[in-house]
């Protein structure tokens, strides 16, 4: 007995969406892992045609490059050895990395340093401040999962869009005048938009943070005596959003290591992040270690 296939189940554009992985294309694409498993694929259709099998190097050299363009790589775990490969290769590292824009950004921020929130100084652990904004009626448990109380939402995202309009040295500003805890606040800029910290001004918070946390701060201090709490506070916030405060795309989930820009030893996991692919900047990091 047959089955016919109904239309909607054949969709060949709509499977290899699917077969995407977002960690390691676009952006995020690893060029010593594409050009490796390129080179890979190309040397097994070039073996196979020798062999006289060419309709299989054909297909080999087909389904390869498609794999390699959907999911930035081919060969399992090449994230972990291409970087490796790389190093060692008498090929000069800047063919990798000289061009791109984001590795750039990222060294010079690793001069700087990247801040994860306003809220790092501040020693409270997660589940004290879970409870005291939800005795504040900032936040509500619904079956298994959090959430910002409607009231409270809505003030945010307010805050949020009129923070978002303004300039990077208003923002600045802004940020100085509110927080008693931030003593100088300067606008910084590189390929992406940041807020610097610090007497030195190398600590750096991406300007969407600023936004997102900024505008929780100010909604909380209806809300919350504790200046400590309210920080700490307005940086849970963050694990609310779905939109980038400032441009408004998406976030896409990703890893906090990119396969070659990665800082972490071999057995720590990263950590899972909430990422804005036009800002190029980290919104949220769920900490999956030690936390
Ligand atoms: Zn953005």
């Amino acid at each position: 007995m047959s089955r016919e296939l109904a239309p909607e189940e054949f969709d060949p554009m709509g499977g290899l969406e699917t077969l995407s992985d977002e960690s390691y294309t676009g952006a995020n694409r690893c060029w010593p892992c594409t050009v490796l498993n390129l080179g890979l694929v190309g040397l097994l259709a070039l073996f196979l045609r020798a062999r006289k099998r060419s309709l299989l190097s054909l297909l080999v050299a087909v389904v390869g490059v498609a794999v390699v363009y959907l999911r930035g790589y081919l060969v399992p775990y090449t994230p972990e050895f291409a970087p490796r490969l790389v190093a060692i290769s008498p090929v000069p590292n800047e063919w990798f990395h000289g061009e791109s824009a984001h590795d750039a950004a990222t060294q010079e921020v690793m001069a700087h340093e990247e801040r994860d929130s306003l809220a790092e100084d501040v020693d409270l652990d997660g589940e004290t401040i879970l409870r005291e904004l939800s005795a504040a009626g900032v936040i509500e448990l619904e079956g298994e999962q959090l959430f910002l109380t409607t009231a409270v939402d809505t003030a945010w995202h307010e805050q949020m869009d009129e923070l978002a309009n303004s300039s990077l040295d208003a923002l600045a500003a802004a940020l100085q005048a509110s927080l008693p805890g931030v003593d100088d606040a300067e606008p910084y800029v590189d390929d992406a938009e940041w807020i610097a910290l610090g007497t030195d001004h190398k600590q750096l918070l991406p300007r969407p943070v600023v936004v997102a946390e900024l505008a929780a701060y100010e909604v909380l201090g209806e809300r919350l005596d504790d200046e400590r709490l309210r920080v700490a506070g307005a940086e849970a916030f963050r694990m609310f959003l779905h939109r980038c405060p400032v441009c408004d795309s998406d976030l896409v989930e990703s890893s906090s290591v990119s396969c070659c820009g990665g800082h972490l030893g071999p057995r720590q996991d990263p950590d899972e992040t909430l990422v804005c692919p036009t800002c190029e900047q980290r919104l949220y990091t769920f900490n999956m270690g030690d936390n």
